[in-house]
């Protein structure tokens, strides 16, 4: 028999991942409410807020007796914060799937016990042991905290065994892990889908650019037949694994020709973004379809796309409308320096329009 469909879903955190989600299930005739520590979180726009803290008993309650499911637009829930919830709604994906990706150690041990590549990396709890790693695995690397960290913060390149001493200084403290520096000719993400009943679907490989670790820009469908097949066998495993339900992403490098898995996200991911215009079947909306019992869409690309984050500060709307199949996409929040404030997506038919495009777009934009 199949499940029944769900038509409520509550949403931890209301950041713009959420308000995307929340605005492909309108249509869906699914409605959602947000949990978060701002009411003008910019979910707040188009759902009702429960203001409160992520992990506060009572207000997780609340969110869970309003809703069918309960989905995440910030994944570093502690599983013990969503237990309690079991009873009153499906927890999708699950908090189990939630804590691997939230400590970079357990992912990566994941990883390698599904015969995943990763860098050669060691846990560091103290500078002793971070002297030990950089021996062990030489110099550079990167110095990265387990838990918490996004978009580039906590982490530290180490050139050479020197600096292990004010790296300790800068991160310092126990659960830190140190990677070997991986010298990539590319940075990759796949994003799919899987249903509570198993089924999957795979989007075309996102190209993506990284400055000071902050996305910057993705290219997509990345055109690598062997790189895709790679990449969805990692995520096809990841995902069967964890009985995964929802949309989750891996990002990799491309050393010498191989993947190597960075990490992986348990949500929708900033480099599926241009699926919005540039997919039969959005990441959103196929996240929403997974969690609440409905079939998967179709992924087929329509077109070329290239999605630019606005970084610190919004580009000027009018002249980027002017550009040749751009969508503009303004989040509502407030300017902070590397803040991520919206995105812009151009869609073509022909890689060279794509790029014509994109070049057009870079004129009003400035990353702050
Ligand atoms: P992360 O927070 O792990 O996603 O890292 C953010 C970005 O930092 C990545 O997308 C890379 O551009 C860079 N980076 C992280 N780890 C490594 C590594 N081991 N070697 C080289 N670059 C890295």
């Amino acid at each position: 028999m199949r499940p029944r469909a769900l038509s409520r879903i509550g949403i931890v955190g209301a950041g713009q991942l959420g308000r995307m989600m929340a605005l492909a299930a309108y249509p869906l005739g699914i409605r959602s409410t947000f949990l978060d520590r701002s009411a003008d979180a910019p979910g707040g726009r188009v759902a009702p807020i429960l203001v409160g803290d992520l992990e506060d008993p009572k207000r997780l309650a609340a969110l869970a007796a309003t809703s069918d499911v309960i989905t995440f637009d910030w994944e570093n829930i502690a599983a013990k914060a969503l237990a309690p919830l079991g009873n009153s709604a499906l927890i999708r994906p699950s908090a189990a799937a939630l804590s691997v990706s939230q400590d970079r150690l357990l992912e990566k041990a994941l990883f390698a016990r599904l015969k995943i590549p990763v860098a050669p990396h060691a846990a560091v709890d103290s500078q002793r042991g971070l002297e030990r790693a950089i021996r062990r695995l030489g110099s550079p690397g990167v110095l990265k905290t387990r838990r918490l960290g996004y978009d580039g913060k906590g982490q530290i390149v180490i050139r050479s065994p020197r600096q292990a001493g004010d790296a300790w200084l800068q991160l310092g403290g126990p659960g830190l892990i140190y990677e070997r520096f991986q010298r990539f000719s590319r940075e990759i993400s796949i994003v799919g889908a899987r249903s509570a009943a198993g089924r999957t679907v795979f989007y075309p490989l996102c190209a993506n650019t990284h400055v000071d670790g902050v996305l910057r820009c993705t290219v997509a469908p990345y055109r690598n037949d062997r790189l895709e097949r790679a990449a969805r066998t990692c995520l096809a495993k990841v995902m069967s694994h964890l009985n995964y339900c929802g949309v989750l992403t891996i990002e990799f490098f491309v050393v010498d020709g191989r993947l190597i898995a960075n990490e992986m996200a348990p949500r929708v991911h900033n480099s599926g973004h241009w699926t919005i215009e540039g997919c039969v079947t959005s990441q959103f909306e196929n996240h929403v379809r997974a969690i609440c019992n409905l079939p998967l869409g179709s992924t087929r690309a329509l077109g070329f796309a290239a999605m630019i984050n606005f970084l610190g500060n919004m580009p000027p709307r009018d002249p980027l409308l002017r550009v040749d199949g751009l969508a503009y996409h303004d989040y509502d929040k407030s300017p902070r320096p590397g803040r991520k404030l919206g995105h812009c997506t151009i869609i073509a038919a022909r890689a060279t329009d794509r790029s014509r495009g994109m070049a057009d777009a870079l004129k009003w934009i400035e990353w702050t």
